[in-house]
């Protein structure tokens, strides 16, 4: 959580600042402040967002003509500390010479706080990060060394989690980065004069193509004007691998939409087939899949015994998909595991095991913790993610991308079906491998895979008639989401996304399963989402709903077009048009996002930033 930004070079150092704050604003938005190194060392901090940030600074803006070209910036998502001004970053030492923003947990502040107030230094938050720059200033003063030596003899001692950038009045050329299981990348500026630094390439893709993404335990000293300089937390010298980065950077814009989860519900038809392109090849009476993951630890997947998902919230319900589809197809059993709890569960993982790791970000805390376990005990790790070169991509043996772009709104939409797809596209090649998918379903499959962003276009389609049938359900207090088979966790999802961006209880549950307790719940007040577009059960589906109906449930159906029997018995329905049972939730899926989406609209909500959540959660 939470989004640092630094700059050092020949610019002004403010207005790319905020402008990388914004970028990151998804990250974290309780609290946001910068430091501006010029002739002196100004802090500006403001509770709220990146906007009240903005209103502090033109209070008392930089003199003309003397902007600083160094800075610092954070975006914070609070973990230790109220959401206040004092706790907001960047924090200051005790001799006001040294800032520094922070993302992650310090977990041994306490201990560090105390012997430091032992040695005089004082504190002004309640954060576990102002530890770290006064450990910084008390590393410095002790053994009368530079900045960057400083910080790893501090680094040293913090435990926890760190993505840090500080700066220092006395050294005024150098900025000085590092992590430990939170990101961090910066940018080298084209001429190589200049260096953005950010907790993700949004801020920085504008400028230059060229990042290095720090590893663990990395220390990178960038001077003005001079080449960057890595290290471990020994000081020796490591390799800062430097890659092409392509952002693209309409993706970062709300493009006339009113919210970036709008947009990125819409964005579905075009990055899916993204996602796909380069994957599915041949012609129509030649379809494959080609994943180069597949292809190149073949022995090892066909050798796996048991698959195990390892994910959290969004993710954990694709995983639920992904399951389906690979007993399905490849008929290898498959658990599906919070990310949290796996790792602290004692996990029985056999050297051939194959451990999945979804993750939109790829930095998620809980996710890259559960693989760096499973790793050590031999499993082979394959990441689904959409963030390139995250820490989640890197700690993987193997893995797809999911290709949809930058997401930015807090409720995740397109990295969800992205996933979906991709765990379609690799059941089917590992289904093809192993000769447990027929030729036939293979690419009767892959045919109407193909046919899913046509599909998708046809139901955003009804987004108006969504919009007018959400306004029932403005002021409703709870809703039920009910659905059977690969349904079952679109209705979890369904039921994710309504509470997260409208603050409406909402449970999602087995259709069946109903009747052995939140049946209980149904009165004539109680909407109740019922997905009936599934058509392998669709009898049992009908026997469900009419067990809603007999006890007055409000009842709205995501109904397959044309469906007069399941009209007929509800208060109102959505048709979506028809495809395989397999890859139904990618289709009545985003029904559901354009409703809660609608509902928070009406309810006068910041659809794009939740309160309490964040986008990447980069701490446990
Ligand atoms: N632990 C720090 C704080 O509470 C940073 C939180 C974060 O990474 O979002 O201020």
């Amino acid at each position: 959580m939470c989004g640092i930004v630094g700059y050092i070079g020949h610019r002004e150092a403010y207005p790319i600042l905020i402008k990388g704050l914004h970028r990151l604003e998804y990250r974290g938005y309780d609290s946001a402040g910068c430091a501006l190194l010029g002739k002196e060392l100004t802090i500006y901090k403001a509770k709220g967002k990146v906007s009240d940030l903005e209103a502090v600074y033109e209070k008392s803006p930089q003199p003309a003509g003397e902007e600083p070209t160094v800075g610092i910036a954070h975006t914070r998502w609070a973990t230790h500390g109220a959401p206040s001004e004092r706790n907001a970053h960047p924090h200051l030492s005790e001799s006001g010479s040294l800032t520094l923003v922070h993302n992650g947990i310090i977990e041994n502040y306490a201990s560090l706080r105390e012997q430091l107030q032992k040695r005089g230094f004082t504190f002004k938050s309640d954060t576990d990060t102002e530890v770290l720059v006064q450990l910084i200033e008390y590393q410095k003063q002790l053994h009368q060394s530079d900045l960057a030596e400083a910080v790893r003899s501090a680094l040293k001692l913090a435990i926890g989690a760190y993505a840090i950038a500080v700066i220092d009045k006395s050294e005024p050329e150098k900025l000085v980065c590092a992590r430990k299981s939170s990101p961090l990348a910066i940018g080298i500026g084209e001429d190589d004069s200049e260096f953005f630094i950010a907790s993700d390439a949004s801020p920085i893709a504008e400028y230059t193509k060229k990042i290095v993404y720090l590893n663990d335990e990395e220390v990178a000293v960038v001077v003005r004007g001079k080449e960057l300089y890595v290290t471990n937390l020994m000081g020796d010298e490591t390799e800062a691998d430097v890659k092409e980065v392509n952002v693209d950077l309409s993706m970062l814009d709300h493009d006339g939409y009113p919210h970036f989860m709008l947009k990125e519900i819409f964005d579905q038809p075009n990055v899916l087939k993204d996602c796909m392109r380069g994957r599915i090849v041949g012609d129509d009476h030649n379809l494959k899949v080609v994943l180069s993951a597949v292809t190149q630890n073949r022995r090892q997947l066909l050798r796996a015994r048991r698959i195990v998902i390892v994910s959290c919230g969004t993710s954990w319900h694709a995983g639920l998909i992904g399951k389906q589809l690979i007993e399905h197809f490849c008929r290898i059993p498959v658990e599906v595991a919070y990310a949290s709890e796996f790792r602290y569960s004692d996990p029985v993982i056999e050297p051939d095991d194959v451990v999945i790791a979804i993750s939109q970000s790829g930095e998620t805390a809980d996710t890259l913790a559960a693989i760096q376990q499973a790793k050590q005990q031999g499993a082979l790790i394959y990441g689904i993610v959409n963030g390139v070169g995250s820490s989640i991509a890197r700690e993987s043996h193997a893995g797809t991308y999911i290709h949809v772009g930058p997401e930015i709104g807090v409720a995740s939409t397109k990295a969800f079906t992205g996933q979906v797809v991709v765990l379609t596209m690799l059941s089917l090649a590992l289904g093809m491998a192993k000769g447990t998918v027929e030729q036939e379903e293979y690419e009767e499959t892959i045919k109407e895979l193909l046919l899913i962003p046509e599909k998708i276009e046809e139901v955003l389609k009804q987004n108006d008639k969504i919009e007018r049938l959400s306004k029932q359900f403005t002021y409703a207090r709870n809703f039920l989401y009910l659905g059977r088979g690969y349904n079952y966790p679109v209705a979890l999802e369904g039921a994710l996304k309504l509470k997260e961006i409208s603050y409406i209880h909402a449970e999602g549950y087995p259709a069946a399963e109903m009747k052995h307790g939140p049946i209980a719940l149904i009165d004539n007040e109680m909407p109740v989402v019922f997905l009936t577009n599934h058509h392998r059960r669709y009898q049992k589906v009908i026997s469900n709903l009419q067990e809603v109906i007999s006890r007055h449930g409000n009842i709205l159906a995501i109904i397959n077009k044309g469906d007069e029997q399941v009209k007929k018995m509800v208060d109102s329905y959505i048709e979506v048009p028809e495809t395989l049972s397999c890859l139904t939730p990618l289709i009545s899926v985003i029904p559901l996002q354009l409703l809660s989406y609608h509902i928070a609209v009406s309810r006068g909500l910041n659809v794009d930033q939740p309160r309490n959540l964040a986008k990447s959660v980069t701490v446990e």
